[in-house]
Order: C-alpha cells, then sequence, then structure tokens
C-alpha cells in the first residue's frame, strides 16, 4: 500500500482525507486509483488526455518523480506520494489567494522543502506556515551560528539577527557561519550573506547593534519566536523580560566548558520564565564567562541546534516545547538529563502581581561594574551615563544655579553650585563615582579639576545638560 497525502487545497475533494492509501506499482497507477476513488480530484490532477496536469507536482519519499521516472517511477509498500499543485504558472486551488505574501510556495521552493513536505507534522501546510513566520536571534556566536544555519534552512520566512561584533579568529573554533575570510567582517552582514546563500527563499535581517533596554522590546516584537543566544547575564535578563513583557516564547540555551542546557522560557503557554528560574544573576566575577573559562567548541553547536529544533516545533504548532523542562547536557558522559521546572507566581515579571513592566538598566541589575570600561579619562559621555544612571556607585553632582536647575535637570542628584564647592566638599560622598554637570560641561570641568585635587573619584559629563536633553531626554526644555 503506497500512501499518497493530500495538501489542504485538494482535500475537500478527498473526503477531507490528509492521506488516502492506494493499491499501486507506479505513480501513474496511483494517481489513477486515487482519481477512479475521488473522481472530483480529476481535473486537478489529470488533463483530458489523462495526462498529469502541468500545474501539480507529484514527489515520491521527497524527491520530484520529474528527477526520476516521471509517471513510470516505481513505489513500492510504505513509499510516500505528496501531491503538491504548483503555485506559479498554473490553475491550482492553492494558487487563487496565492503570492508570495501568503506563503504559498513556489516550483523551487517545493523542490528545497521536498523532504519537510512527506513529513507528516510538517507537509505543505507546515512549511507554508514556516515561511510565513519569522524569528529574532540575539546573538550570532555560538549557539546563534547553528541555529541561524537551521532556521534558514528550514524555510523560516523572516529571520532577524541582531550583533554588533564583529568576525575575529578565535570565534571559528565554534561559530560555524563564519568562514576565515570573514574575519574583520560584521556578524550580522557576514551572516545575512551566509544564510541566503544558503536559502534564497527567506528574507534576513541585520540589525547591526547591541541588544539594549531601548532597542529590545520594539525588536522583540516584530518577530515570533525569540532565541536567546547571547553570553552574558545582563542580556539574558533583558531577552528574557522584553520576551515576556512582548509575550513571546524565549528558547533559550547556555553552554559552560562541556555543558549545556536548553528550555523554553513562555509565561503565555504556562511556563515559567527565566526569572523563576534564576530570580538573581550570580554576584559578578562568580561564574566566568565563556571567554574567561574556555567552551568545547562543538557544545554550542549541540545545544544551539536544540535551540532551532524548538524554534521551529513553536512555529510549526507541533509536538511539545521544551517549556517548563530544562535539558541538561554533559558532552563529557555523553549525558542528557531533564528536570521539572515550574512558574514562580512571585516572578517580579511574569507573576501573579508583576513589579517589573518595562525594562529596567541590566548591567545594573547584574551588578557589574563599568569602571574600567565607561569611567575612564576625566569624561563620560551621556549615553554612559543613562545606563549607569540608577548604579549605586554613582552619584551625580549639578554644579550649576538654583535658577537652571528650574529649568531642567537630569534625574536625581545633589546640587552644589561650583562657587560653593570648596566649602561644602564634605558633603561628597567619598566612595562613589561622582558624574558632575553644568549646561555645556565648561563649569563641571572646572568642578572636575578641583574634586579630583581632593582626592574624589569625580567625572565630568561631556556637553552637560544640553547634550542629555539633546540625546537622551529629547522632550526636556532647553535654555
Ligand atoms: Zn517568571
Amino acid at each position: 500500500m503506497v500512501k499518497v497525502r493530500i495538501p489542504a487545497p485538494l482535500r475537500p475533494k478527498a473526503d477531507g482525507q490528509t492521506e488516502v492509501t492506494v493499491n499501486a506499482d507506479h505513480v501513474d497507477e496511483a494517481i489513477h486509483d486515487l482519481v477512479s476513488e475521488y473522481p472530483d480530484l480529476q481535473e486537478n490532477l489529470l488533463d483530458e488526455d489523462g495526462e498529469l496536469q502541468r500545474f501539480v507536482n507529484f514527489f515520491v519519499n521527497g524527491t520530484n518523480i520529474s528527477e526520476l521516472s516521471g509517471t513510470e517511477t516505481k513505489v513500492n509498500d510504505e513509499d510516500t506520494l505528496l501531491v503538491l499543485p504548483a503555485v506559479a504558472g498554473g490553475d491550482s486551488t492553492s494558487h487563487r489567494n496565492g503570492g508570495e505574501d501568503s506563503g504559498s510556495l513556489t516550483p523551487d521552493e517545493l523542490r528545497f522543502y521536498g523532504r519537510h513536505l512527506i513529513l507528516p507534522d510538517v507537509g505543505q501546510e507546515g512549511q507554508e506556515r514556516l515561511k510565513r513566520s519569522s524569528a529574532l536571534v540575539i546573538g550570532a556566536g555560538g549557539l546563534g551560528s547553528p541555529t541561524l544555519l537551521y532556521l534558514a534552512a528550514a524555510g523560516v520566512g523572516r529571520i532577524g539577527i541582531v550583533d554588533p561584533d564583529t568576525v575575529n579568529a578565535s570565534n571559528l573554533h565554534r561559530q560555524i557561519l563564519y568562514g576565515y575570510d570573514d574575519e574583520g567582517k560584521k556578524k550580522v552582514h557576514a551572516a545575512k550573506q551566509r544564510l541566503e546563500a544558503l536559502n534564497p527563499h527567506i528574507t534576513v535581517e541585520a540589525h547591526d547593534a547591541r541588544f539594549t533596554s531601548e532597542n529590545a522590546l520594539d525588536l522583540v516584537e516584530r518577530y515570533d519566536v525569540v532565541i536567546d543566544g547571547t553570553d552574558n547575564f545582563p542580556a539574558r535578563y533583558l531577552a528574557n523580560d522584553a520576551s515576556v513583557l512582548a509575550g513571546k516564547p524565549n528558547v533559550h540555551a547556555s553552554i559552560f566548558r562541556f555543558e549545556g542546557q536548553a528550555s523554553v522560557f513562555w509565561p503565555d503557554n504556562e511556563g515559567p520564565c527565566y526569572r523563576c528560574l534564576y530570580p538573581q544573576p550570580p554576584p559578578p566575577g562568580l561564574v566566568p564567562s565563556c571567554a574567561e573559562g574556555g567552551v568545547l567548541g562543538v557544545l554550542p553547536g549541540t545545544l544551539g541546534v536544540l535551540q532551532a529544533t524548538e524554534a521551529i516545533k513553536i512555529l510549526l504548532g507541533t509536538g511539545t516545547p521544551l517549556t517548563g523542562r530544562l535539558v541538561l547536557y554533559n558532552a563529557r558522559d555523553g549525558s542528557f538529563d531533564q528536570v521539572d521546572i515550574e512558574a514562580n507566581p512571585d516572578c517580579p515579571v511574569c507573576g501573579d502581581d508583576p513589579s517589573l513592566t518595562e525594562l529596567i538598566d541590566y548591567e545594573a541589575f547584574c551588578g557589574l561594574d563599568q569602571h574600567d570600561e565607561a569611567l575612564n579619562g576625566n569624561e563620560v559621555d551621556v549615553e554612559t551615563l543613562a545606563r549607569r544612571q540608577n548604579d549605586e556607585g554613582l552619584v551625580l553632582l549639578d554644579v550649576r544655579e538654583d535658577w537652571e536647575r528650574e529649568i531642567v535637570r537630569i534625574g536625581d542628584s545633589l546640587h552644589v553650585p561650583l562657587a560653593d564647592l570648596p566649602d561644602r566638599v564634605s558633603e561628597l560622598p567619598v566612595d562613589k563615582d561622582i558624574v558632575v554637570y553644568c549646561k555645556m560641561g565648561g563649569r563641571s570641568a572646572k568642578a572636575v579639576e578641583f574634586l579630583q585635587s581632593v582626592g574624589l573619584d569625580a567625572y565630568n559629563l561631556a556637553g552637560g545638560v544640553d547634550a542629555w536633553s539633546e540625546e537622551i531626554e529629547e522632550e526636556q526644555p532647553a535654555y
């Protein structure tokens, strides 16, 4: 018995069945058997002379019969014959509302996805669903590389990549998306090139940017599923919170040396989120990063493929996602384990009474001291201040006059006019970074010089409140 899979557009003419079995030795015979059992299919499959219509494709076990022996192709028991009306150049039912936007497949795509099309859980409907779907991959590194390759190969129609980095030779042992010649290129651009070469039927959107509290929600909301390929805690919490707030499934994996873990965080599907599992990040320095601790190059491959698998399942709406379960992989033992994980009703972002309803400063939340990176020299730019504004280790000092503060100010700050500073210097904290500002940076530069001379850690806000109003809080009044 040969299985004949009937695509959705033709099902009304086959009593709504998705699969029919026929007794046949050749494709030709199978189709005629099918038509004699369901005469309404005649015009869709055969022309007046009994030849196959030219707007229908037939696949035996995923291979187009045009590449085999045409209608003479032999079929054996357990073989699957797939009937696929073409969507261009013909008059098939699926073409009526067709075109790229509706997600119907072109003949080229039918060839590309042949092995998916005969898979019961995918089929033509599933493949079209993938084509209409979208995924955002945060981080195009070790996890992102295999994930992106498989999402592209599977035909996920629109793939977004967000990453600010360039390809470095030390990436290549695990970031298999790139080649030796890509060194120095922006990852998102090299990735887009590679993925579109792999599958020209998809769209790849390159977001050459750091994933930040400013752009996260906007990005996440534009895609159906989020894949967390990040490598640091601030980005992980940010990816989690943005996904929860936007109601998107967050496909998670993390790796270290020889071990990895994966899950799907999806509170809208009754699962926990990352914060339910890990309410607090470890203190900085306790857990070394992959850059410090090393990682077996193939390990992110295994975990990234799991992420791609979960994302594709979610987009297809098939199978059981890893929601509520955490898979643990130990490459050294070759062992997989899994544990159940539960939603925490007190979770600050997905719980019953969430306290976290918008994105926060994740660097500060994770206790990262950016001293060396951000506050070197005597100056701080307004972006750095915006990131660190809520940092407990930092205070703002306004050295302008009272009347100027009436017009505009930056957040909470201490206030000591420049002229009073020598008399009131004892009011300032000795154990914190003091960022000093005035209108444009002139008076504050003098203040910084003085404060440093008495041993305080003082930095000048470059451009002053004017720059802040121009770049950070645009609705602030100017003067
Ligand atoms: Zn939660």
